[in-house]
């Protein structure tokens, strides 16, 4: 090859370098930087005479680099090629993101390639990193994550009342009748029912008796613990487990909802609507064949504080 024909070579190498949409570094064993291409100049502001012949880590000093030298230990001793993905480190240069004002992230996230180079001689002295922009796969992926797990959420959450739903809380229920079973610890379920509901809905309508049902639920939301396990079990139905709870703390907690509801007036067209509880109860016993069965228990103590008159709570006997 002629001297002309090599410069013209060297030419069009470097075009080639220099148009792709990739950063191309290349570091010596002491990662000082040797080649530093269009892409990286463009995205970090810094000329390659600048960086050539320095230390990666002085020029960036947000490099982990005792991380990275970890990482490129095996490329350098086994000859293999290692990978960098955003979903383990968003990023290994803290460059801007291209798209500020339309996406979600102001800084790029890349994946990153490192391979070795072998010299004439065979040995590796030298290994390069392929620095993708892979910020609108990334933020696509977070995306329909969050979407998910919103997604997620909502399918456990009742819309009217913000309590979990029956299915998810039947779940929960389930787990925490096992739980039950081994723990040394009482724990209490208490159901809640509306009482003359029909007569709300038949005098005010329906809208008026979602306002209730909605009542209800935030008094129920005020009066439980973090722990506690609170969701809309039918129309105007409520269920609780009280975690750490006895039937007679179980008791004072369900009197103080039933005393608080009773005090609730919901607005509707001008009228102010008052309504009463009545409240069953059961503590969770050995003898419980199943999860059914102790809130069947519960169920039947609601039955019995209706028919004694409502406006009540009763504890079922164990
Ligand atoms: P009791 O004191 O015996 O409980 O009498 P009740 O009238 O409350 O009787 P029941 O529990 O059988 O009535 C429940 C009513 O709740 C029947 C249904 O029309 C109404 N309902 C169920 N779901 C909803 C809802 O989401 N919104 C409204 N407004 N009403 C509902
Ligand atoms: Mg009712
Ligand atoms: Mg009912």
């Amino acid at each position: 090859m002629s001297s002309e024909q090599a410069i013209a070579a060297l030419h069009w190498q470097h075009e080639l370098l220099s148009s792709l949409e990739v950063g191309i570094v290349v570091l010596d064993k002491n990662f000082k930087i040797e080649v530093w291409n269009q892409f990286m100049e463009n995205h970090s502001n810094k000329l390659p005479r600048s960086v050539i012949g320095q230390s990666l880590f002085s020029q960036f000093p947000e490099i982990d680099e005792g991380w990275l030298r970890a990482k490129a230990e095996p490329v350098f001793s086994l000859r293999s090629p290692t990978f960098i993905v955003w979903e383990q480190r968003p990023y290994l240069f803290k460059f801007a993101s291209n798209r500020p004002i339309t996406s979600a992230s102001d800084t790029m996230y890349q994946n990153v390639t490192l391979f070795p180079l072998t010299n004439t001689h065979g040995d590796i002295d030298r290994i390069c990193l392929l620095v993708y922009d892979v910020t609108d796969q990334a933020l696509a992926k977070i995306r329909v994550e969050n979407l998910n797990k919103r997604l997620e959420v909502m399918s456990r959450i009742d819309g009217l009342t913000g309590l979990y739903n029956r299915r998810y809380w039947q779940e929960r229920f389930d787990k925490e009748y096992k739980l039950a079973r081994r723990r040394e610890r009482s724990v209490t379920v208490v159901m809640l029912d509306i009482d003359h509901f029909k007569k709300v809905n038949d005098t005010y309508g329906h809208q008026a008796g979602d306002k209730v049902i909605q009542s209800l639920a935030d008094v129920v939301k005020k009066s439980i613990r973090e722990t506690d396990l609170a969701g809309r079990y039918g129309g105007e139905e409520f269920v609780i487990v009280l975690s750490d709870s006895n039937a007679e703390g179980a008791y004072l907690v369900a009197e103080r909802i039933r005393e608080v509801a009773k005090q609730q007036r919901v607005e509707h067209d001008g009228n102010h609507i008052s309504y009463t509880v009545s409240i069953g109860l059961s503590e969770h016993s050995i003898a419980c064949p199943s999860a059914m069965a102790w809130l069947e228990m519960a169920d039947q103590a609601l039955y019995k504080a209706k028919e004694s008159g409502r406006d009540q709570t009763v504890v079922a006997n164990i």
